[in-house]
């Protein structure tokens, strides 16, 4: 989302006659989107701010922003640490970037008040260059995972009307793109009154020039059997399904907030499977959560070796203030979490590697996205359920779907070659 944001910033401001530069000495604004979802990230944000005091000091003319959920959380806090900064804007305005930045006599303007309706659909975003860009459906969050700050950085869910989504998506079929991704925090509950997540996966779908429809992140309370059907139906759709499981211990996903209990999830996945062929199904795992127990991260390592994820994002807790969770007693020590968090990560390893090499022998359509670092004469590409696949390029172009016979696997990566076959879709 952060990334679809940086490029409706983009759009916005190069409709106003800026130009995007790569050489910082060249800029005369710096932006600096930002996340806050955990505690590394913002470090991270906050050192790379640091870095750019001397940037602005070579010319105090220069404009330094700090934008995004981060810069919503910390507000006017930020000037204290980082006093050389210009503004501070949250993700509700970033149309007031404009003003802002011609404004040159204001000095340490902060803007984050959350708006609860912003969803910029009226700008066009400006995408990098590729096959594949992302479309946000819908902006927020009303879910309150005790945990999570995004309902505080970036408001109430609100959707676009489904036009404006299905509009901004033909116009990139007229910039060769062939794959979208419609992204949402909770993509699921999408609804513009009138259409549901549902509705709008058959009218993207629909759409001649796309390939290729991706989404997430799926909320598993909020997966409906209608939603399984519609992608199991819709041939752009791809088979695939993001799906947070967070903890596999029922405690933990009630003291969590997650809406489901490991049997509803397991359910959902058993369900996916029957009714999407060869569904890939990727996840998020959280360890040391406050009062996971030795036995509450076994249940979460036994759900794992159950449902057998492709993939999962694997993380430790780390407490944001402001969420419920930051109340609660942070009682598991690091060391026990980074241990918890080496057990799952090599359990998911695993896993991730039984389940690609499953797929040699196959023959699977590949979207050839771009040239692989390995070599210039071969394509990356990936499968329609999201795995990376290296083929030789031979007549083939950038984003002209092909039929892959996948022959090895090493690492995360397969390998294949172009052939004219029948069987296998992933
Ligand atoms: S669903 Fe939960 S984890 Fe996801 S953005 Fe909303 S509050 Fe955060």
């Amino acid at each position: 989302m952060n990334k679809y944001d940086s490029e409706i910033i983009a759009g916005l401001l190069t409709s106003e006659g800026y130009r995007i530069t790569e050489k910082e000495e060249e800029a005369t604004v710096y932006l600096i989107n930002t996340c806050s979802v955990r505690e590394h990230a913002e470090k991270r944000a906050l050192g790379r701010i640091g870095t750019l005091s001397h940037w602005k000091r070579h010319n105090p003319q220069r404009k330094l922003g700090v934008i995004g959920c981060m810069a919503q959380r910390m507000g006017e806090t930020l000037f204290i640490q980082k006093p050389f900064l210009d503004f501070i804007l949250g993700p509700d305005e970033y149309s007031k970037l404009p003003d802002l930045i011609a404004n040159g006599h204001q000095e340490h303007c902060t803007e984050i008040s959350l708006h609860g309706i912003e969803s910029y659909s009226t700008i066009e975003p400006k995408r990098r260059s590729g096959i594949d860009g992302f479309v946000a459906v819908s902006r927020g969050c009303n879910n309150y995972c005790s945990y999570c700050i995004v309902p505080y950085t970036r408001g109430r869910e609100r959707s676009r009307p489904i036009h404006d989504i299905l509009d901004e998506i033909e116009k990139m079929i007229d910039e060769n793109y062939v794959e979208v991704t419609l992204l949402g925090q909770n993509v699921n509950t999408y609804n513009d009154g009138q259409h549901d997540f549902a509705d709008l996966l058959q009218q993207v779908n629909n759409i001649a020039g796309i390939h290729r429809i991706r989404f997430m992140t799926s909320h598993p309370k909020d997966l409906t059997d209608k939603i399984l059907q519609t992608v199991a139906s819709s041939e752009k759709v791809c088979p695939h399904l993001h799906l947070p499981l967070q903890s596999g211990s029922d405690p933990i996903l009630s003291k969590m907030n997650r809406g489901y209990t490991r049997k509803e999830y397991t359910n959902l996945v058993d369900r996916a499977r029957r009714v999407i062929p060869d569904v890939s199904i990727t996840s998020d795992i959280m360890v040391g959560f406050p009062g996971e127990t030795e036995t509450d991260f076994q249940e979460t390592v036994r759900l794992m070796k159950d449902v057998l994820f492709d993939d999962a994002f694997t993380y430790r807790y780390s407490p944001r203030e402001g969420t419920k969770a930051f109340q609660m007693n942070d009682d598991v020590s690091e060391q026990k979490k980074r241990h918890r968090l080496d057990q799952i990560i090599k359990l998911q390893r695993q896993i991730s590697f039984k389940k690609r090499q499953n797929l040699i022998g196959r023959c699977i359509e590949v979207l050839p996205e771009k040239t692989s670092k390995q070599s210039p004469d071969e394509w990356m590409g990936k499968t329609p359920g999201d795995h990376v696949v290296i083929f030789p390029k031979k007549h083939i172009r950038l984003g002209q779907p092909v039929k892959v016979l996948i022959e090895s696997c090493r690492g995360s990566t397969l390998r294949g070659k172009i052939l004219n076959c029948k069987t296998g879709n992933n």
